[in-house]
């Protein structure tokens, strides 16, 4: 999973992301109002993180903006203590949620997986597909009820199958959330991944669609 951070003083925008990524999801930084649009329209995110007070362009034109332009991912606003006019202002905008500043780095983090999962249609933080189960709040992944230990990009791969389970996912789709911008991206570590998953779980779960990608649902299921 994907987030972008868009926070014009630095030192909080370097503890939102440090946190995010130690929760193992690929992060992005705009340091003002301009690059967090253009990044907010050119990459797919599966939130973005988005002070509402920032250079260049504030953050309501911004979210107005991504919205007319019919991009819909989860937005979360940061907004300043007390003002609340900000907060209707940022839910009319399009936001999905808000944390006034200051907020408990645990807080955000849990904002952040309930709206990764909501949008992917999930109420529970615990995702299940047939013998295999994903904690969201805590990253541990289970088989059959056993624990499986897996790396940190083995995780990102799973939990974007676990959040989409049912649908063809294209390399490319899944190389854009589970790498950040400056990553080196080489297609052929994800079927290294995917290879290593199924070694781990169960060679099953995980399907090759020929040309088009691959695809996880629970056995019995097909796509
Ligand atoms: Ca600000």
């Amino acid at each position: 999973m994907r987030v972008l951070v868009v926070e014009d003083e630095p030192d909080l925008r370097r503890q939102v992301s440090r946190a995010l990524m130690e929760a193992g999801y690929s992060v992005d930084e705009a340091p003002d109002g301009e690059e967090g649009q253009f990044l907010g329209d050119t990459e797919p995110y599966d939130v973005i993180v988005l002070d509402l007070g920032l250079p260049k362009i504030d953050g309501i034109s911004v979210l107005s903006h991504w919205r007319q332009a019919d991009r819909d991912m989860p937005v979360l606003i940061l907004t300043a203590r007390d003002s609340w006019n900000e907060k209707v202002g940022g839910f009319d905008a399009g936001a999905d949620d808000y944390l006034t500043k200051p907020f408990h780095m645990e807080e955000l983090l849990a904002r952040v997986r309930a709206l990764i999962r909501r949008s992917a249609g999930h109420a529970t933080p615990v995702l299940e597909c047939g013998p295999v189960e994903l904690d969201t709040r805590t990253g541990k992944v289970t088989m059959d009820g056993t624990a499986v230990s897996l790396t940190a990009h083995e995780l990102k791969v799973l939990s974007y199958f676990m959040h989409h389970q049912g649908r063809v996912v294209s390399q490319t789709e899944l190389i854009e959330h589970i790498y950040d911008q400056d990553f080196d991206r080489d297609s052929n570590t994800i079927e290294v991944f995917i290879a290593r998953l199924r070694k781990k779980l169960s060679s099953e779960l995980i399907k090759t669609h020929r040309g088009r990608g691959y695809s996880m649902s629970p056995p019995g299921e097909t796509v």
